[in-house]
């Protein structure tokens, strides 16, 4: 299993952010919860390196699920089910690690 975030620029992941930031902020569906979870998972995407992401199944461009490891805990997350098994997930729509997940989809499919 190889480790995706090595994959993508810092660069990339920001343009990911930027774009993922603009929707939660539009008027109709601003949502400060999800913009700190954003923020969340874009430090641990660029800052901390005790997190790795990694694929179990599928590619980038047909991710199916993933691995998300941090110094503590493991946890799948399957984008096409918006699901993640953190206890975080159940109690809200999106946890860090699905947004963490979406950043780096979003960045790897970036061109150049
Ligand atoms: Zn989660």
């Amino acid at each position: 299993m190889k480790d995706l975030l090595s994959k993508v620029s810092v660069w990339k992941l920001k343009q990911a952010y930027k774009a993922q930031e603009k929707v939660f902020c539009t008027p109709s569906q601003f949502n400060l919860e999800a913009l700190k979870r954003l923020e969340r998972a874009y430090d641990m995407l660029t800052k901390d390196t005790s997190y790795a992401i990694t694929f179990i199944k599928g590619n980038l461009t047909k991710p199916s699920s993933f691995e998300v490891m941090s110094m503590n805990a493991t946890y799948t997350v399957i984008p096409s089910q918006h699901s993640c098994t953190c206890p975080d997930a159940e109690r809200s729509p999106i946890c860090k690690h699905q947004l963490a997940v979406n950043l780096l989809i979003s960045a790897a499919k970036m061109k150049e």
